[in-house]
């Protein structure tokens, strides 16, 4: 009762900082990283370039990360969102927009539909900055799935505040356009743009066994499982893209539920309010929705103004409208801590099946993944060196837990790189450790610090501390609890 007397009394606090500058608490979503830093409001490119030589300073978006990316306790922190980076272009003859830095990609989406226009790809979550979203590899699935792999050509300020303008094409174009942090800020971004489209979606309750048959003929699958419900062949929520070429409406189809369908539909609609607020239902409930033994196919075809592409017939956001049952499970990521990691795709049923039995194996100490493990594929490459799929298609895996469990998830991340060494990370969600350098190639680390010192000879650009650790270049700054305890001075 006051501990949530005291976290709701702790929010407003932060909500009321919003647009403030002067000392304040950052945290990121969730709230399992925090920093203590001196947030300042970039108005405008000068008062940024200002700003920025006054001392050591970096860049947050809308702290959405999971992971702590953002947070670098005692600089001055660039608080990018609440800045006047405001602006949005869109040139009709290239198709391409160009967006500051304190966008959100909410606004970035709703501007372009004023054009007909959409994103080639995106996350399903908006308040986020567009430049945030992008420097941390944020995806959604299917073709292109990296945000980042849009973007033509950028601006950022180096350590002297001076401009500096990058393209595609450049030599250091595809190390910059998603680094995580280490090149800030990124003031402007020019993005490719591709007109607005409809899809048939499909989705489908299954087994796990039946996937690759499943998505012939389709474009883009994100496929789910419950973790709890069959180690050997778990109950699978998938959903499909498949183009659309018909002008006129197809009509939506459901098939299969059975005479237990009814039952399932209940269960499942309510399956992410039990698995928040009744946890120890968890487990009890994927067994039963196991033991259901459903087979379902829903099929719509989507609207082409639909803004945040979790695929639905009506323009506009899912979230303003009621939770339609299949759809709604593919949306997890208010109910716990997230951590993520990419895998070579092939490999992504094994790895799945390979987390349910670690989870499984720490039933008795406690710990419970929540909701579902959801799969993400990202087909095709992408040039941007630290994009997931620079080296091949991969599968993002997306862990759920309470955020008490946070640590449980780090030790599945560990086990999962330890058995597949080509595991990629997430820089907005895995617990970034060294041993993602070798996935991520030795040589391209090296050359992002050297494009980094280039720009910054000031040494003014602090980035995170697990980034530092991650790429080996120096000790963390002091945080308030270090400093007091008298470990560094
Ligand atoms: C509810 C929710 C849903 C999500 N859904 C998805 C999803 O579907 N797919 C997915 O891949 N991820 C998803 N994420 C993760 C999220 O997209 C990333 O963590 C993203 O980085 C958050 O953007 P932000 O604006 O909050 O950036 P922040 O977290 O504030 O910062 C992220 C990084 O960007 C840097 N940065 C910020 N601004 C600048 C700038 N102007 N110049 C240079 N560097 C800068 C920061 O220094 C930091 O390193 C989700 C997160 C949440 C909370």
């Amino acid at each position: 009762m006051f501990r949530t007397i005291r976290n709701i009394q702790a929010r407003r606090a932060i909500a009321r900082a919003e647009g403030v500058e002067g000392p304040r608490r950052i945290y990121s979503w969730i709230h399992v990283f925090r920093g203590e830093a001196n947030a300042r409001i970039p108005s405008d490119p000068g008062k940024l370039a200002d700003d920025m030589v006054q001392g050591l300073y970096s860049c947050v978006g809308k702290s959405h990360s999971y992971n702590g990316v953002q947070i670098v306790p005692g600089v001055n922190a660039m608080i990018m969102s609440e800045g006047g980076l405001k602006h949005t272009a869109y040139d009709p003859v290239t198709g391409i927009a160009t967006v500051g830095a304190s966008v959100s990609v909410r606004e970035l989406k709703e501007f372009l539909l004023t054009h007909d226009r959409r994103l080639i790809n995106s996350g399903n979550y908006m308040a986020q900055t567009v430049v945030g979203a992008l420097a941390t590899g944020t995806h959604g699935f299917g073709e292109r799935g990296v945000m980042a792999d849009a973007v033509v050509g950028l601006t950022f300020l180096d350590g002297a505040g001076q401009r500096v303008t990058l393209k595609r094409g450049d030599p250091d174009f595809a190390y910059v356009a998603l680094s995580f942090g280490t090149i800030a800020p990124i003031i402007e971004l020019q993005i490719e743009t591709v007109p607005v489209e409809a899809f048939i979606s499909t989705s489908h309750i299954n087994r796990l066994s039946k996937l690759r048959e499943l998505q012939q003929g389709t474009i883009a699958s994100n496929w789910a499982v419950l973790p709890y419900s069959d180690l050997e062949d778990p109950v699978m929520m998938l959903h499909t893209l498949a183009p659309c070429h018909a002008a006129a409406r197809r009509a939506n189809v459901r098939k299969g539920g059975g005479l237990l369908g009814p039952i399932a539909n209940w269960i499942i609609g309510r399956y992410q309010w039990l698995d928040k607020w009744v946890p120890p239902m968890r487990r009890p409930l994927q067994r039963l929705i196991n033991r259901l033994k459903i087979v379902r196919r829903d099929q719509i075809q989507t609207d082409p103004r639909d803004m945040d592409y979790l695929y639905d017939p009506t323009p506009g956001l899912a979230g303003d409208r009621p939770p339609n049952i299949l759809r709604g499970c593919f949306s997890t990521t208010f109910t716990g801590y997230n951590l993520a990691f990419f895998v070579p795709l092939e490999k992504a049923p094994a790895v799945v099946k390979f987390i349910m039995r670690e989870a499984d194996d720490l039933r008795d100490l406690g710990f419970y993944l929540k909701g579902i493990i959801s799969v993400r594929e990202l087909t095709g490459t992408t040039p941007l060196v630290f994009g997931a799929n620079h080296r091949e298609p991969v599968a993002a895996i997306d862990l759920f837990a309470d955020p008490r469990d946070y640590a449980w998830l780090e030790r599945l991340q560990r086990l999962v790189l330890q058995y597949e060494p080509a595991t990629r990370p997430h820089f907005g969600k895995s617990a970034l450790m060294p041993e993602f350098r070798d996935a991520l190639g030795q040589a391209e680390l090296a050359r992002l610090m050297n494009i980094h010192r280039t720009h910054y000879p000031q040494k003014n650009l602090m980035f995170s501390e697990r980034v530092r650790a991650f790429l080996d270049v120096g000790r963390p700054l002091a945080g308030l609890a270090a400093a007091d305890s008298g470990l560094v001075n």
